[in-house]
């Protein structure tokens, strides 16, 4: 399993990916093993330090990404935008069906205990300040950082966290580094973490 892997519109997850990975449950969403140890054990300390933290969004599988692509689509077009510009709308917050994090398993969309939906100003909460303080003791990263998002080409999402293993998360959390950046610098020196 490489933890390190890059997805992103340019590089769809691999064939068979989802054909070796093993799902368990945290938070009562899935993910790919590994990840949802390190989010069951992130969930307690944030827990024991007075702060709730809800599982909004896990793994999904292609089809599931297509049809949020979709309707994400036809939401744009209902409001009055052209198809094109729905598309370029849609791509902004979406990945397209196989180029979603979340169908890797390593990707997770979290929110304060209690929310149903992503939140624009989670980075602002308690819960989402503990997150961006804490998170990478347990490997994981905030994705799609502001000020990055010429390199990641998403717009800033405070909720979405990204399991790369503790070293790296650690590395890219300090540095102030994203993912894309983490990998040309160090190449695959972490790969095995
Ligand atoms: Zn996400």
């Amino acid at each position: 399993m490489d933890y390190l892997i890059l997805i992103n519109k340019f590089e769809p997850i691999p064939p068979g990916w989802a054909d070796t990975l093993k799902l368990r449950e945290a938070g009562g969403k899935l993910f790919e093993e590994k990840t949802a140890l390190a989010l069951e054990k992130l969930l307690e300390e944030a827990e024991s330090d007075g702060i709730g933290i809800e599982v909004i969004s896990g793994y999904r599988s292609d089809d599931y990404q297509q049809m949020l692509w979709e309707k994400e689509i036809n939401r744009h077009m209902s409001i009055g935008l052209d198809y094109t510009a729905a598309v370029a709308e849609t791509g902004k917050t979406l990945a397209l069906p196989g180029c979603s994090e979340h169908g890797t398993g390593l990707a997770a969309d979290l929110g304060t205990y209690g929310s149903d939906d992503i939140d624009p100003n989670f980075h602002k909460t308690a819960a989402g300040k503990w997150l961006s303080r804490n998170a990478g003791k347990f490997g994981f990263i905030l994705r799609y950082p502001r000020m990055k998002e010429h390199i990641t080409g998403i717009d800033f999402e405070p909720w979405h966290y990204r399991y790369v293993g503790r070293r790296p998360a650690e590395l890219i959390t300090e540095s102030g580094i994203c993912l894309e950046e983490f990998l040309h610098f160090y190449s695959n020196k972490y790969t095995l973490c």
